[in-house]
């Protein structure tokens, strides 16, 4: 079991994204990635200090030298569901199924619901701690955007992840073409077409184009063929500048 690991941030806010947006979390944002997509923003480089907001919602951070302990983690944990009633813990990244002993060990520490936010590949590491997890929002990421086919290892992974509290999400874009799109709604509806699916439209910053409203309708009507509930929902937090 590690009891230590390379974390970037801790701090409470909202969910800004899919089936709980609007939920109040706690984030742990873990370093490191095994993928590399093309609309990413976030920074998963490890970090010499994890950033550790000073209290709930607070917005202000100290540093704590990394690797970070089990111990260290469950007490900002402690300290801030105490500040204020939580929903769940968010094990974000990067990719946080890179340190899976770490989130079991965290886990089994804490009586609040494990959220697992996941770009849906490394189903051998969510086997391993299925049974630590309560929710798990998992990406399915198209060729187009990371450059390679990953629809069976995303198969594998919703095959672990259904016993649990799972929804699947698509980023769409512009770019996102209907042949690739078509692969991916069809390898969830292979496991089971009660899977709820998020279709998120790409957030248009930086020089991200955004997609147009006719084209999410069209990706949502084919969608709606294969599986029973199909809702389009942006991501949140960063028009109400929330972290
Ligand atoms: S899986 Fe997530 S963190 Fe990793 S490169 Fe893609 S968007 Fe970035």
């Amino acid at each position: 079991m590690k009891h230590s690991t390379n974390l970037i941030e801790i701090f409470s806010s909202i969910q800004g994204e899919g089936k709980y947006l609007g939920c109040r979390q706690i984030f742990l944002r873990f370093a490191d990635c095994n993928l590399k997509c093309a609309y990413c923003d976030t920074n998963f480089d490890r970090q010499e200090f994890c950033n550790v907001e000073t209290s709930a919602g607070s917005m202000k951070f100290k540093k704590i030298i990394n690797p970070i302990s089990v111990d260290n983690v469950i007490e900002v944990i402690k300290n801030f569901s105490a500040e204020v009633p939580t929903h769940s813990i968010s094990f974000t990244g990067g990719e946080p199924l890179m340190h899976a002993d770490f989130i079991q060990a965290v886990a089994d520490q804490i009586d609040l619901k494990i959220f697992l936010e996941t770009n849906g590949t490394l189903y051998n590491e969510l086997a391993k701690i299925i049974d630590s997890i309560d929710i798990v929002s998992m990406d399915l990421k198209l060729p187009g955007v990371v450059g390679k086919n990953l629809f069976e290892e995303h198969r594998k992974f919703i095959e672990t992840a259904q016993v649990k509290d799972l929804y699947t999400k698509i980023v769409i874009s512009d770019e996102t073409t209907q042949e690739e799109f078509l692969t991916a709604i069809k390898t969830i509806a292979d496991v089971s077409k009660d899977i709820f699916l998020i279709l998120q439209p790409v957030t248009p910053i930086n020089d991200i184009k955004a997609i147009s409203a006719e084209k999410i309708l069209s990706l949502q009507t084919l969608a709606l063929k294969y599986l029973f509930d199909v809702r389009v929902i942006p991501q949140t937090h960063k028009i109400i500048n929330l972290l």
